[in-house]
């Protein structure tokens, strides 16, 4: 085997065991840069992937070298070196030259900058002090995340730009996004941050549109240094503004202006993106937010206590992060509900107490509850037609592939029979579901979206 196959087959492997975003982060541009007898030398683009590879990887990749040489590389090392060009990198490298103009905006700002200061920093686009690193606990689902941000503070404009922070509700991106800003203000008070909402900044834009402003419009948003913006799958089918957006991105980042977006789903699955903006978004780092696990729970649960200077007990704690499992901004409701109950009544909080606060926090067990009503409805909702219709007997393609979603899930989520399952879908044959079934699960292997798609109807369904 050559080094470029052993490397290839060292990727192949832990492309399989690791997430995409994780995956493509940190090992991407990696190469093999030389190897002599038993030792490899693996070529990193930058210190913080080094250092990352060293810390959290250098198990899994040895494990990988070792059985791919047969047991013939035992040493391993990294090399911040840049990968040695391959025909394939000459377009993209046009690209690069192409964009690297010196823009003029960015003259037109520097030389006054004060006067716009106070306007970022107010109203609407003001940051919340209370979102920063330090009140961030940090697990095991979310420290690509909250390395990346960190690595964005220490080098705005640098290595990651844009960085995209992805994840269900209430994991924490927004919170994130805030720490960048927050930090980056403490750094450097001068620096100029917007932070804005994709749908702030979509009412802005046709705000200016209406009322002719569009040069304050792009002198507002294209003369920043640090661009966060958050939620940005609200873009999707926005064709207009995502010019627009696609413009300003542009500007800021040909003028190394840093950019964090976040959104509740990685680019390819946001439905009715530009595919310009999708290949934009994946140029920088796509890093991912996923749900605490326990002990991220408890430890979430103790620095709000100590943030609302309110103790709890650690089994009260315990407790909580039992019953409450989806998202952390539920942990906190969870712990505010405690906190305002017995200070209401002013009594010390008990695991008797709290129990009966908690029922209305479902725990994932209760899931089973779900009727074929039920989700029948959430997907009807989901993709915004009419449960007659979805139920019908059109073919339409905008109704059939919502049954087969139900029909999938009906069987995956709920164990339903075949037969039980086409009759629960207005009378149809049990092959028809078998068929749906194959179907979906064998888009689900490629499609994103889907997978997507299937996630947040799964949230929605368990969150009746
Ligand atoms: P998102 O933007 O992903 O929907 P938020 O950032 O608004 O979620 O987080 C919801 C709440 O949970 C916020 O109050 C936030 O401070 C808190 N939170 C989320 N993740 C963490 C974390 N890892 N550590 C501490 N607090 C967190
Ligand atoms: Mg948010």
């Amino acid at each position: 085997m050559n080094t470029n196959d052993l490397w290839q087959a060292v990727l192949g492997e832990l492309e399989l065991a690791l997430s995409k975003a994780n995956f493509t982060t940190w090992f991407k541009s990696t190469f093999i840069s030389e190897v002599d007898a038993h030792a490899v030398v693996v070529g990193v683009p930058n210190m913080f992937t080094k250092a990352w590879l060293e810390k959290k990887y250098a198990r899994e990749i040895m494990r990988s070298l070792q059985e791919h040489s047969n047991g013939v590389i035992k040493q391993l090392s990294y090399r911040v070196e840049n990968r040695p060009l391959t025909p394939r990198d000459i377009p993209l490298l046009e690209k690069e030259i192409a964009s690297t103009k010196t823009p003029e905006i960015h003259t037109h700002f520097q030389s006054s900058p004060q006067p716009q200061q106070q306007e970022v920093r107010t109203g609407e686009f003001s940051l919340n002090g209370k979102y920063c690193f330090e009140t961030f606990v940090v697990g095991k689902q979310n420290e690509l995340a909250h390395a990346a941000s960190q690595a964005v503070t220490n080098q705005p404009g640098g290595v990651y730009n844009p960085l995209f922070i992805y994840g269900g509700v209430g994991l924490g991106k927004t919170h994130l996004l805030q720490a960048i800003g927050n930090e980056i203000i403490r750094k450097n008070p001068q620096t100029k941050i917007l932070y804005v909402t994709s749908e702030r900044f979509t009412n802005d834009f046709i705000g200016a549109l209406r009322s002719n402003r569009m040069v304050e419009f792009k002198n507002r948003y294209r003369t920043v240094d640090i661009l966060l913006i958050d939620d940005i799958q609200f873009l999707g089918g926005k064709e207009e503004t995502q010019e627009e957006f696609f413009h300003t991105f542009n500007q800021l980042h040909q003028n190394n202006r840093q950019i964090v977006i976040s959104s509740d789903r990685p680019p390819k699955a946001i439905s009715g993106l530009e595919d310009r903006l999708i290949s934009r978004f994946e140029c920088g780092m796509l890093a991912d937010v996923g749900s605490p696990d326990f002990e991220t729970r408890v430890a979430i649960l103790e620095t709000k206590c100590r943030e609302k200077a309110y103790q709890l007990e650690r089994e009260i704690l315990h407790h909580v992060a039992t019953i409450v499992q989806t998202n952390v901004r539920e942990l906190e409701g969870a712990l505010n509900k405690i906190i305002a109950f017995h200070q209401f009544k002013n009594t010390k909080p008990s695991i008797e107490t709290v129990k009966p606060i908690l029922t209305s926090f479902q725990p994932i067990s209760s899931r089973k509850s779900v009727t074929p009503k039920q989700l029948i409805h959430t997907v009807a909702l989901y993709f915004d037609v009419h449960l007659d219709d979805l139920l019908g007997k059109s073919r339409q393609k905008r109704l059939a592939f919502p049954r087969q979603i139900v029909m999938y899930l009906m069987r995956e989520e709920m164990k339903s029979s075949y037969p039980s399952i086409g009759s629960e879908l207005g009378g149809r044959d049990h092959t028809t579901a078998m068929h749906a079934y194959d179907k979906i699960t064998n888009c689900l292997l490629e499609d994103e979206k889907l997978q997507h798609d299937l996630e947040l109807i799964k949230q929605k369904l368990y969150a009746l």
